[in-house]
């Protein structure tokens, strides 16, 4: 069995794409793991998705504490990682899982950790451990790193939504299409990225109304490679369930 899950990162960001985003993803019945920013997520947002979950497979993830650079050259932007140690991390960490706490109860994803940009370090790894994380969702690149540290990397790595709105969206599908028609073919799982934050448009004027479209086009194709596949939608936690051994 080939697994698919979606995650959608930035929760707390631009709640009114989030909500155009979400109704889309609703509509379309798909699974989603929504990364939560949780110095920056109201108790409404929060409250919105614990109903949510309560009918629908969505679920919450923890995505940094502010969401703030520490980097200050353009390269490579990090919130955890760079140059930053073990004692500001776990603060970071020990007050994000708090307020998540305060946010969701215990009704969200505890163990794993979606860091910004990311980026991590030896210290982030060793924070997260002595907080009983076990997870960390990453592109391919850090992969071996993760592992002698006996984190579990969940790996994301095709960004779907960047190019939403651009004059290029109808030659750029088929390119993207094929990098998860050759992922869902050689990997046991595909993780896509998606960044609500995107759809800079609103319900009403007609740039909001190409993305609207362009996006329910796009979850239609992948339930459609999915289905040709034979592919199994699941949230990211889900496929921790049901596939441990892939996740390595
Ligand atoms: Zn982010």
């Amino acid at each position: 069995m080939v697994y698919v899950f979606l995650r959608d990162n930035d929760v707390g960001w631009d709640d009114q794409a989030f909500f155009r985003f979400h109704s889309m993803v609703k509509e379309a019945n798909l699974p989603m793991t929504y990364a939560v920013i949780p110095a920056h997520t109201t108790q409404a947002t929060a409250d919105f998705l614990l109903d949510e979950q309560e009918e629908y497979p969505v679920e919450s993830v923890l995505h940094g504490w502010t969401h703030q650079n520490y980097q200050k050259d353009i390269l490579s932007k990090y919130e955890f990682g760079g140059h930053r140690g073990f004692d500001e991390q776990y603060q970071d960490l020990q007050i994000s899982r708090q307020r998540m706490d305060a946010l969701f109860g215990k009704r969200y994803v505890r163990n794993v950790f979606v860091p910004p940009w990311h980026q991590f370090n030896a210290d982030t790894l060793k924070a997260l451990h002595a907080l009983d994380f076990d997870t960390l969702a990453l592109s391919t690149a850090e992969k071996t790193t993760v592992d002698a540290m006996e984190n579990k990397p969940l790996l994301s790595l095709i960004h779907v939504f960047l190019w939403l709105a651009d004059p290029g969206f109808q030659q750029l599908v088929p390119v993207w299409l094929k990098e998860i028609e050759r992922t869902i073919t050689t990997q046991p799982y595909v993780g896509l990225l998606f960044h609500h934050s995107d759809l800079v448009g609103s319900h009403h004027d007609p740039r909001g109304e190409v993305e609207s479209r362009r996006c329910k086009y796009v979850l239609k194709l992948l339930k459609a490679v999915a289905a040709k596949h034979r592919a199994q939608f699941v949230t990211q936690s889900e496929l921790l369930k049901v596939a441990p051994e892939v996740v390595q």
